[in-house]
C-alpha cells in the first residue's frame, strides 16, 4: 500500500512532513499509521489518482495560486499576503465569544453565513471524529452547531475529507488552516475534473492563522490522557475551554462519565513533542493568505477571551460580502486596525519564521 504511494510521489518531493494528513481529500488519514513511511497514508493510489499529490500544500506552486486568486503576486511589504481591508474584530454573539479561542470571529462569521442563507453548509473542525478525543471535520447546516467548532485544536484535522460528504448542499463555507486552504485552492484550480468537482460548491473560504511549530497527534493525546488516569472508554466528549489566566489558561476539557478533567494546552504542547507532526517545517503561509477571509489571534495570544479581539483580513469580494452580512446581523463588531497593532502582530516569532521561508521560496522560484 505504502509502496504504491512511494512510486507515485518522487522521494525528492515528498518531505515526509505529514501535511498530506491534513490535505488528503479522499480517505480519513487517521494517523494510526503515524510511523508508516508515508505518514498516515491509506494508499488511495491503488484505486485512485493519489490525490495527496494533487492536494499536497507543500508542493503547490504558491505563486501561481496567488495569481489565480488575486490576479497578481504580493509585494515584498505584504507580509500578511494580499488583502483589501484589515480590522480588529470580535463576535457580538455572547456564547461564541465566551468559548472561542480569541474573539470568536471565525465562529461568528460561520454563524452569519449559515443563518443568512449565504451558505447552506459549513465544514468546520470539531472534537469527536470517530473517537470523542479525536478532532476532525464536521459538516454543519444549523447555525446553532457552530459551537461545535469553537476553539483551536492543535491537531491535524483532515477537513478536506468532508468535501465528498456534502450531500445536497449547494453553497459551502470552509474553515481551515493555511495548509487546508492551499490544498483547497490547488484543487479548485487543478485541471483534473474530479478535483474541480469536489470543490465547486465552495462559496467562501475562511482561513485561520497557524504558526504552531508542533501539531499534536490525537493518538499521543489519548495515550497521555489515559496515563493520567482517565480511561478512554469513559470519555464522552472533549471541549476546548478557557480556564482563568492564573489557572493555566487554555485547556482541553475531557468529559467522562465520572466528571471532567482539564488538560492545559501549553503542557500538552510541551509534553507531546516527540510525537508531533512536522508539517510546520515546510510551511511558509502564516495567515492563510489564499483565503477569502483570514482570522488570527492577538498579541499576547494567551489572555482570557474578554481581553481579546481577532485580526481579520478581508481579501476578496466573497469575503467582503460575508463580513457585510455578519455586521448587518450584528454578529460581528469591527474596528479599524491601527498600524501599531499591525506592527505588533509582526513581532510574533512564527510570523517571522514563515515570512523568511516565504522569501526563500520566492527567491528560489524567481530564479527558475
Ligand atoms: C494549529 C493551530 C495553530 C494556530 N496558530 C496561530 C498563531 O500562530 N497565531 C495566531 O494568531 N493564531 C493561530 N491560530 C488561530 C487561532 O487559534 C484562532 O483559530 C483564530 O484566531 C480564530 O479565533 P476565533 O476566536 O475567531 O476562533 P473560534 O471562533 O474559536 O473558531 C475556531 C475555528 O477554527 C477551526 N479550527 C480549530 N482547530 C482547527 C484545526 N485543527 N484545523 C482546522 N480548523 C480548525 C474551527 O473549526 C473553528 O471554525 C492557530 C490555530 C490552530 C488550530
Amino acid at each position: 500500500m505504502v509502496d504504491n504511494v512511494e512510486k507515485l510521489i518522487p522521494t525528492d518531493q515528498c518531505r515526509r512532513c505529514g501535511a498530506c494528513v491534513v490535505a488528503c481529500p479522499v480517505k480519513a488519514v487517521t494517523l494510526k499509521e503515524y510511523h508508516a513511511k508515508v505518514i498516515g497514508c491509506t494508499g488511495c493510489s491503488s484505486y485512485s489518482e493519489g490525490l495527496c499529490v494533487e492536494a499536497c500544500p507543500i508542493t503547490a506552486d504558491y505563486s501561481i495560486l496567488e495569481k489565480r486568486v488575486f490576479g497578481r503576486l504580493r509585494k515584498d511589504d505584504e507580509g500578511f499576503g494580499i488583502y483589501r481591508r484589515v480590522y480588529k474584530a470580535i463576535s457580538l454573539h455572547p456564547i461564541l465569544r465566551k468559548e472561542a479561542y480569541g474573539g470568536g470571529t471565525a465562529s461568528a462569521l460561520t454563524y452569519a453565513a449559515l443563518s443568512s442563507g449565504f451558505v447552506d453548509a459549513a465544514i468546520i473542525c470539531s472534537w469527536g471524529d470517530g473517537e470523542p478525543w479525536r478532532p476532525g471535520p464536521k459538516i454543519i447546516r444549523d447555525p446553532k452547531d457552530v459551537v461545535l467548532g469553537l476553539g483551536s485544536k492543535y491537531f491535524p484535522s483532515p477537513n478536506l475529507r468532508a468535501l465528498k460528504e456534502l450531500g445536497d448542499a449547494k453553497r459551502v463555507l470552509f474553515v481551515g488552516l493555511p495548509c487546508h486552504i492551499i490544498a483547497l485552492r490547488k484543487m479548485q484550480y487543478s485541471d483534473k475534473p474530479s478535483l474541480q468537482k469536489l470543490t465547486q460548491r465552495i462559496r467562501v473560504i475562511l482561513g485561520t492563522f497557524c504558526g504552531i511549530p508542533a501539531m499534536l497527534t490525537a493518538e499521543s493525546f489519548a495515550k497521555y490522557v489515559s496515563e493520567k488516569g482517565v480511561p478512554l472508554d469513559k470519555i464522552t466528549r472533549v471541549t476546548t475551554a478557557c480556564a482563568s489566566l492564573l489557572k493555566g489558561i487554555r485547556t482541553y476539557r475531557v468529559h467522562t462519565t465520572a466528571g471532567q478533567v482539564d488538560f492545559s494546552v501549553l503542557m500538552l504542547l510541551r509534553d507531546l513533542q516527540k510525537e508531533r507532526l512536522r508539517c510546520d517545517e515546510n510551511c511558509f503561509d502564516y495567515s492563510s493568505d489564499l483565503a477569502d477571509l483570514s482570522v488570527g489571534g492577538t498579541i499576547p495570544p494567551e489572555l482570557p477571551p474578554r481581553y481579546l479581539s481577532n485580526a481579520l483580513f478581508v481579501r476578496t469580494t466573497a469575503g467582503e460580502e460575508l463580513l457585510e452580512i455578519a455586521k448587518r446581523s450584528r454578529l460581528i463588531g469591527t474596528r479599524k486596525m491601527g498600524s501599531l497593532f499591525l506592527r505588533g502582530l509582526r513581532l510574533f516569532p512564527p510570523y517571522w519564521r514563515k515570512r523568511n521561508r516565504y522569501r526563500q521560496y520566492r527567491k528560489e522560484r524567481d530564479a527558475v
